[in-house]
């Protein structure tokens, strides 16, 4: 039996069809190899948003070299550092015997089929998109669904439009259909997937309505949530479904970027920092419950003191539990690249220091408040440290320890008090 190995880099998007293209090759009769030392194909599906992301694919991409020199294998690199460098990367990796672009990634397994028939395949790159049918992995509890894929924002940073392409959405039965699927083999959460998730559109259906049909297609299926919205297309009608639909985990991610009009307008995110604030308050008044979680970037060209200190505030006013911090790195092919106000990588860095270091005080005085109550936990390994305690998540995407008192398995559903915060993770007992 032939074996393959997939090595995967980047968003939960690259996860998600890295599992459908696992699930592809064992239906084919493909084993999956422990290492990549022990493959016939080794894949690289890869991420390009940031340089740093890069730089680790190629030290990967070095570490297959010897290997090659010692057996037969082939190595095929997908993903968008494939879409975005193309076959010119083979200049620098001869190892590599196929790029393959994102939009064909699902025909890794014929390319990898004729490999080991030794046969010829017509290759024929796709101009669009192809979901796969299914992106569940077996025995997991926590399923990914990609809705669409692709983003039509070109926010002045960002890679993604260029190697994703435009934005398109997936057939509203095809989700169905898969969501019906998973609920039917027990998982417990899905997280639908987007680049821009919240301008999902097909036909007559948007983002909303969607939402609210896969609620009424689950009974296994206990939290549903959503990666990543927009906040230009956070919409009334989404704010509702996620009040009203008892499914929806009642925990958001809202990626700010930045609480400054004047940057996010550099940014080109086409919203001001008082909409973004107005948005939060918004769903907080609908929602009172709510979590938030948040993606920050600081050090923008042009970003003054007095911009930083209204991202500061605004950290401050919402309180997010959740933030995703990093600071601007130059991405060739993007417009910030050209843009005046450059900060050195010093100021950079000690600006990101100082949100997080504000970041991670401010989320321990609100998971602090938030430190009792009796809440539903997704069970997800047994303790290291003690058999008689279990690992699990709420619906708010926190960690917390507790005391079993009947067998529990990873993936049971069970009611756990929540007694106090230690670190990062509360400490309970089951009820
Ligand atoms: S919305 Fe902006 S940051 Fe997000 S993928 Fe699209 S261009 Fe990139």
């Amino acid at each position: 039996m032939s074996s393959f190995f997939i090595e995967t880099y980047g968003c939960q998007m690259n996860t998600a069809e890295s599992d459908a293209l696992e699930a592809l090759f064992l239906g084919s009769g493909w084993e999956k190899a422990e290492g990549q030392q022990d493959c016939d194909v080794a894949i690289i599906n890869t991420c390009s948003v940031r340089q740093s992301a890069e730089n680790r694919i190629w030290g990967r991409l070095g570490s297959y070299t010897p290997i090659k020199k010692k057996k037969k294998m082939t190595l095929i690199l997908t993903g968008c550092m494939a879409e975005r460098l193309g076959e010119d990367i083979k200049k620098d990796a001869p190892q590599l015997d196929y790029v393959v672009p994102v939009n064909d990634k699902l025909k890794i397994l014929e390319i990898a089929n004729s490999v080991r028939d030794e046969s010829q395949i017509e290759f024929v790159h796709s101009q669009n998109y192809d979901f796969a049918s299914s992106y569940y992995k077996e025995g997991e509890f926590s399923s990914f669904v990609p809705i669409m894929n692709g983003c039509n924002n070109f926010c002045s940073y960002c890679i993604v439009p260029y190697v994703r392409g435009r934005e398109v959405s997936r057939d509203p039965q095809q989700i169905l259909d898969e969501v019906r699927f998973l609920d039917s083999k027990g998982v417990r959460e899905i997280t639908l997937l987007g680049q821009n998730v919240n301008s999902y559109s097909y036909g007559d259906m948007h983002f909303p309505e969607l939402l609210e049909k896969v609620c009424r297609q689950c009974s296994n299926i206990r939290w549903i949530r959503f990666e990543s919205p927009h906040p230009k297309d956070f919409s009334d009608e989404l704010i509702e479904v996620i009040a009203r639909e008892e499914r929806v985990a009642k925990h958001i991610h809202v990626p700010m970027q930045s609480a400054s009009t004047n940057v996010l307008k550099a940014m080109n995110r086409r919203y001001t920092g008082d909409q973004y604030l107005s948005l939060i308050d918004k769903i907080k008044t609908r929602i009172p419950d709510i979590t938030f979680a948040v993606d920050v970037m600081v050090g923008f060209p042009g970003e003054r003191e007095e911009d930083f200190s209204k991202t500061l505030s605004a950290m401050d006013r919402v309180g997010y539990i959740e933030a995703y911090m990093y600071y601007w790195n130059p991405r060739k092919g993007t417009r910030a690249c050209d843009m005046a106000g450059q900060m050195t990588e010093k100021e950079k860095q000690q600006r990101l220091q100082v949100l997080i270091d504000f970041q991670l005080k401010k989320a321990a005085e609100v998971k602090q408040k938030r430190a009792c109550g009796i809440q539903e936990v997704l069970c997800l390994s047994p303790s290291r440290d003690n058999g008689n305690q279990m690992l699990g998540r709420n619906e708010h995407n926190e960690n917390v320890v507790f005391d079993i008192k009947t067998p529990v398995k990873p993936g049971d559903m069970v009611k756990v008090e929540f007694l106090y915060l230690n670190g990062n993770t509360y400490v309970g007992r089951q009820v």
